[in-house]
C-alpha cells in the first residue's frame, strides 16, 4: 500500500469503515448509495471514445463497473494491502475470471487438495472444457507442490485456512515454490478474511474471496472479489501470460501489463474476463456486502472468541471423540496458526461424535438456535452433518478421505452470546442416544 509518501497509513478498523468511500459528490449522502443503474451518460463523444479505449477510467455499463461496486473494491483492496481489486457475482466467478486471465488451453495449475468442495468440482470438471488442468498437491506439505511443477505450470492455488478441515497452510513456504517456478501464488482467503491473515505479507500475488461468507458476514448476498497484490512482474515473467502481455486486438494493440503495471491483473480480469464472460455483481449486493465489511474486525474477533470457547467445551464432552480446531494447543496446526493468523483460528471447524452417523443426525436435528444449512460465515451459528447432506452421494471411503466421515459435524460459530451457543450444543448432545 505504500505510495512513497510519509502519510500515516490508517489502521485496519479505520480502513474497514472508510477506505474507498467519500460523501456522494452529487447529493452529500454519507453512506455509499446504491447506484441502481445499468448505464452512465457520456460527457461527449470524445469522453466516450476515451472510456472505451481505456485511456480514461470511468463508468460505462454496470456489467463492467459501477460506483457502489468500486467502493467495495477499494475497501477490500485496502484491507488486503493490494493495488486494486475486482468484485464479481460470486466467489466461484472470482476463481473463474482469475484463471481465465492466466491460462491457455493445455496449461496447468497446482492446487492444494484441502479445498472448498465447490472449488474441487469447478477445477476437476468445469475447467476441463476449457482445457485447463488442475494438478493436486498436499497443502500440508509444500514439497508436494515443488514436485508437481512442470513446464506447463502457470499458477499455484491454496486456501489460507482450508475449508472445512481447519488446516492452516504455510503460505510462505508455498510462495517460495511459486517464486522458484516463476508463477503467481493465488490464495483463497475466504475463511480467514484479511482481519486474521494478509496473504500478501507471506508472498501471495493474487488474493481471492467469496464475499458471501465472513466479509459480507450476514448471510444475505452472494459475491466474490479478486485482489491484485501488484507483486508479480508479468512483462518480465519466465512464462508468457498472453492475456496480460500480448498486444490486445480489442484495445488498439495495448499490452495490459505494460500500460497498467502493478494493477494490470485486476484490469485484465475486468476488461477481458468480466467484460466478455459477464458474472457481474449487482449494486445492491455490493452495498450489502460493504455494510458487512464495516464491522469485519468486531465480528471476526467475536467469531473467533466464541469458536474457541465452543471447541474447548466440546473437547471436554464425553460424547465427543475428537475436535479439530487449530486454536486448541494440542492441534497439529496450532503452531502454523500462531504464524499465519495469530489473532484467531477462524470460526469454522469440525468435530466427531463417538456415536457415528446416527449420532450426527440426532445432534443436528436437536439443535434449536443453530441453523442446519450449507453455508459458513453468517452472524448466526450454522451446522451441517456432511455425511447425510453434502457428501451423501459418496462411498464411506470417499467421505472419510474428504474429511466428511460418518461421525463428522461441521460448525460455523456465530456471534451470538457464547453461553447461548454452548447451551444449545449441550442440550442437543444430551438428546443424542446413539
Ligand atoms: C463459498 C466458498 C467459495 C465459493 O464462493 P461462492 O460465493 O459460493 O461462489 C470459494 N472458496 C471458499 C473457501 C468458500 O467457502
Amino acid at each position: 500500500m505504500s505510495d512513497g509518501t510519509n502519510e500515516v497509513q490508517p489502521k485496519f478498523d479505520t480502513l474497514a469503515v472508510h477506505a474507498g468511500a467519500a460523501p456522494d459528490p452529487a447529493t452529500g449522502a454519507r453512506a455509499t448509495p446504491i447506484y441502481q443503474t445499468t448505464s452512465f451518460v457520456f460527457n461527449d463523444a470524445d469522453h466516450a471514445a476515451s472510456l472505451f479505449g481505456l485511456e480514461a477510467f470511468g463508468n460505462i455499463y454496470t456489467r463492467i463497473m459501477n460506483p457502489t461496486q468500486s467502493v467495495l473494491e477499494a475497501r477490500v483492496s485496502a484491507l488486503e494491502g493490494g493495488t486494486a481489486a475486482l468484485a464479481v457475482g460470486s466467489g466461484h466467478a472470482a476463481q473463474f475470471l482469475t484463471f481465465h486471465s492466466l491460462l491457455e488451453q493445455g496449461d496447468e495449475f497446482i492446487c492444494g487438495r484441502q479445498l472448498y468442495g465447490g472449488s474441487v468440482n469447478q477445477f476437476n470438471h468445469a475447467y476441463k472444457k476449457f482445457g485447463w488442468n488442475v494438478v493436486w498437491a498436499d497443502a500440508t506439505d509444500p514439497s508436494t507442490f515443488e514436485t508437481a511443477v512442470t513446464d506447463k505450470t502457470r499458477a499455484i492455488f491454496i486456501e489460507s485456512i482450508a475449508n472445512p478441515g481447519g488446516v492452516i497452510v504455510d503460505i510462505e513456504a508455498i510462495s517460495a515454490v511459486a517464486k522458484k517456478a516463476g508463477v503467481p501464488l493465488i490464495v483463497d482467503n475466504t475463511m480467514a478474511t484479511p482481519y486474521l491473515c494478509r496473504p500478501i505479507d507471506f508472498g501471495a500475488d493474487i488474493v481471492l474471496h467469496s464475499l458471501t461468507k465472513f466479509i459480507g458476514g450476514h448471510g444475505n448476498s452472494i459475491g466474490g472479489i479478486i485482489v491484485d497484490c501488484g507483486t508479480f512482474d508479468w512483462m518480465g515473467a519466465k512464462h508468457r501470460y498472453s492475456t496480460l502481455v500480448e498486444p490486445n486486438a480489442s484495445y488498439n494493440g495495448m499490452k495490459l501489463a505494460e500500460t497498467f503495471g502493478n494493477f494490470a491483473f485486476a484490469i485484465a480480469c475486468r476488461v477481458m474476463g468480466l467484460r466478455d464472460l459477464g458474472p457481474a455483481i449487482s449494486p445492491m449486493n455490493s452495498f450489502l456486502i460493504l455494510n458487512g465489511v464495516e464491522t469485519l474486525a468486531l465480528r471476526m474477533a467475536k467469531h473467533c472468541e466464541n469458536a474457541l470457547a465452543v471447541a474447548q467445551y466440546l473437547q471436554g464432552h464425553d460424547k465427543v471423540g475428537w475436535v479439530s480446531y487449530a486454536g486448541l494447543p494440542d492441534n497439529k496446526y496450532h503452531q502454523m496458526h500462531k504464524k499465519i493468523c495469530p489473532k484467531g483460528a477462524g470460526a469454522v471447524f469440525t468435530f466427531g461424535l463417538k456415536g457415528g452417523y446416527d449420532a450426527g443426525v440426532q445432534f443436528v436435528e436437536n439443535l434449536n438456535m443453530f441453523s442446519h444449512l450449507a453455508n459458513i460465515g453468517d452472524t448466526r451459528s450454522l451446522v451441517i452433518h456432511p455425511a447425510s447432506t453434502t457428501h451423501r452421494q459418496l462411498t464411506d471411503e470417499e467421505r472419510t478421505a474428504a474429511g466428511a466421515g460418518p461421525d463428522v459435524v461441521r460448525l460455523s460459530v456465530g456471534i451470538e452470546d457464547k453461553d447461548d451457543i454452548i447451551g444449545d450444543i449441550r442440550q442437543a448432545l444430551e438428546a443424542v442416544t446413539a
